[in-house]
């Protein structure tokens, strides 16, 4: 198999899936394949800002702490300056006055911003343009979770690409049933497919493994229920715009292959000419 393959234009895309689906590991392995996708997290982006103590960090850090979500225009206004940061966004062709050279954690997000408090922020008269260069490709991680998050995301920088990640529930739950953590070293086992040598003790130094806390199929099921949700008014919205692809497997190593083979004809470049 080829790796490292080159983009012959900007990939913008995002998965979709249930918790303990794997979406992270295809994250990481579509990075490890096509070098110009970089990926971008709410998550990421919303702690550093707190790290830092950002105005909007600091706003911000309450409804993370308990696992609420943080105003939309809050979470906009970050993934519009880091867009704009990487130079991945232009303002819409004789509009003046807008900053773009701040960074999302430099940026002072006080009410005096008029680009990211403008009301007609989701609305804007002509859309920001969008680099269509491969460089330009990336992964949004966390963001959009919602219908709405999405609309908002459409009139800033198209998404032209939506995976939905499926394995069926039980999948999932026999997977979360038989994983095992040696939590001082982080490494995890899974007594179906990757079990340790000696029975519920760790490889290199024979120490008890555990379970991880959030690892129960009741809180799972919790997870999922949410999950869907909110997910399904998402997946609606990306079908509409004829960008949803899905793709079903029972684990990560039978999703990858059929990913990287739709990937590949969306966004790959073509055989050279040796
Ligand atoms: P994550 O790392 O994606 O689990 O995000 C951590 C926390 O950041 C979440 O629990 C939310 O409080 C906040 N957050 C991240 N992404 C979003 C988003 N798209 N919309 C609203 N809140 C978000």
């Amino acid at each position: 198999m080829l790796n490292n393959m080159g983009l012959s234009k900007a990939a913008r895309i995002i998965l979709v899936g249930a918790p303990g689906v794997g979406k992270g590991t295809q994250a990481e392995r579509l990075l490890q394949r096509f070098p110009q996708l970089s990926a971008i997290s709410s998550g990421d982006l919303l702690r550093d800002n707190v790290k830092n103590q950002t105005p909007l960090g600091i706003k911000a850090e309450s409804a993370i702490k308990s696992g609420a979500l943080v105003p939309d225009a809050m979470i906009l206004r970050l993934i519009l300056h880091e867009l704009k940061h990487r130079g991945w966004i232009q303002p819409p062709k004789g509009t003046v006055g807008l900053n773009l050279s701040t960074t999302a954690r430099e940026q002072d997000f006080g009410a005096e911003d008029h680009f990211v408090n403008s009301p007609t922020l989701a609305n804007l008269a002509a859309p920001p343009r969008t680099s269509d260069d491969p460089s330009a490709s990336f992964i949004l991680d966390g963001f959009p979770r919602t219908a709405g998050q999405a609309g908002q995301l459409d009139n800033l920088i198209p998404i032209n690409l939506v995976v939905s990640l499926r394995t069926p529930a039980e999948v999932i739950i026999e997977r979360i049933a038989g994983r095992w953590v040696h939590a001082p070293s982080g490494r995890v086992y899974n007594t179906t497919f990757n079990a340790p040598k000696v029975a519920g003790r760790d490889d290199i130094t024979g120490e008890k493994l555990t379970k991880r806390e959030d690892d129960d199929e009741e809180t799972w099921m919790n997870r999922l229920a949410k999950f869907e949700e909110t997910s399904e008014p998402l997946l609606n919205h990306y079908a509409q715009k004829g960008v949803l692809w899905e793709v079903s497997g029972n684990s990560s190593d039978e999703i990858s292959p059929k990913l990287f083979k739709e990937f590949e004809e969306r966004f790959a470049e073509g055989p050279r000419d040796p």
